[in-house]
């Protein structure tokens, strides 16, 4: 198999478009965006066409679903493969990409109390802990952590309220890859524990910020969790290995650097823009495998996730969209980043 198609697989990118809000709908906005569930392709209408003929954009991805999708569908089709990889010892990363209030946070986390709604996170942790209670023989230790990148500054969303505000560094060793100085890691037992530290390291999240909304459309945050398992080989002794989950809900893709912006939130504007294209330069070398250079050192956020894109390791884009016509200009963007990544 040519290296191209090796790591073309191992890239995945799926579209998911989210129903027309109440807020949409008594404004009169138009849905201008259909999919085509079978063929996994999106068609974007231009609102503002001056022909009426003028054909619609397509796109085609892995995957599409539309704002009739169920969690557990997009669960199953399309995450499930990759943590059942990781449970195998490699590594994964899930990301999800779109514009502010297209369905990021509600794909990878979701309802936490309504197992309908229940996100890619709550049903990533059923899945780990399910194969564990089943598994014979074998040894696991489940370890979390999580942290967020804020213009490009690294903070541990695990710790202790009083070092919450401290930067943490990205460093680099021969023996452990890239890691971040000083970060905390929980072992987990079960789906109740690793709960409890997901919901400590979200209401964490929104600590010091007036506005959380605001706040966690400007940063990335990333939810890892490590699963190693030792199993007695056959010359006795005990093999390890171990796997690495990220599940990241990655900062508004919206243009940020809208005209009158200055100062702070000008160069908070270009420090998102920088890490969302270096993810998308990354992924789309990964994808096209001819390009010798990755360039996994742009940005904190691809330095961090290095050892979890490309190579053996498997990659899924969620590119979350809203169908209504005001948006037009934002969602062409985020179907033209997206199958750039294809
Ligand atoms: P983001 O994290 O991208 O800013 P959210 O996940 O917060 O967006 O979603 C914005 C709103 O839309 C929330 O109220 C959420 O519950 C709702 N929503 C998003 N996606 C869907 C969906 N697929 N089905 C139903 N409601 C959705
Ligand atoms: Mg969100």
């Amino acid at each position: 198999m040519s290296v191209k198609g090796k790591q073309g697989e191992a890239v995945k990118v799926v579209v998911r478009c989210r129903p027309l809000n109440r807020r949409e709908e008594t404004g009169g906005h138009d849905s201008i965006v259909s999919v085509d569930v079978k063929l996994g392709q999106v068609a974007l209408r231009n609102p503002g066409r001056a022909l009426p003929d003028e054909p619609l954009k397509t796109f085609t991805f892995d995957a599409a679903y539309d704002g009739s999708s169920r969690q557990n569908d997009l669960y199953d089709e399309t995450v499930r493969p990759l943590i059942d990889s990781v449970l195998q010892g490699f590594n994964g990363t899930v990301f999800a990409y779109g514009q502010t209030g297209t369905g990021k946070t509600y794909t990878m986390q979701g309802q936490w109390m309504d197992p309908e709604r229940r996100g890619i996170i709550p049903n990533s942790f059923e899945h780990i802990f399910t194969h564990i209670s089943r598994s014979h023989n074998q040894q696991y230790l489940v370890r979390a952590s999580y942290l967020e990148i804020y213009q490009e500054e690294i903070r541990d969303l695990l710790t202790e309220s009083k070092d919450q505000g401290r930067k943490l560094e990205l460093k680099e060793s021969p023996e452990s890859g890239v890691y971040v100085r000083d970060l905390s890691t929980f072992v987990t037992k079960n789906v109740k524990e690793i709960e409890h530290v997901m919901n400590a390291g979200n209401r964490a999240r929104s600590v010091g910020f007036t506005n959380m909304n605001e706040h966690s459309s400007r940063s990335h945050a990333i939810f890892t969790i490590t699963v190693e398992c030792g199993q007695p080989g056959p010359d006795g002794r005990s093999h390890i290995r171990v796997g690495k989950l990220n599940l990241v809900d990655l900062a508004g893709s919206e243009r940020q650097a809208k005209t009158g912006v200055k100062g702070e939130r000008l160069k908070e504007a270009a420090k998102i823009n920088l890490s969302l294209s270096a993810l998308g330069n990354v992924i789309s070398a990964l994808v096209d495998g001819r390009s010798s250079h990755v360039p996994y050192r742009d940005s904190k956020l691809t330095r961090l996730l290095r050892d979890s894109l490309g190579g053996n390791a498997k990659t899924i884009m969620v590119a979350t969209l809203g169908p209504a016509s005001c948006c037009y200009e934002e969602t062409l963007t985020t179907l033209r980043y997206a199958s750039r990544a294809k």
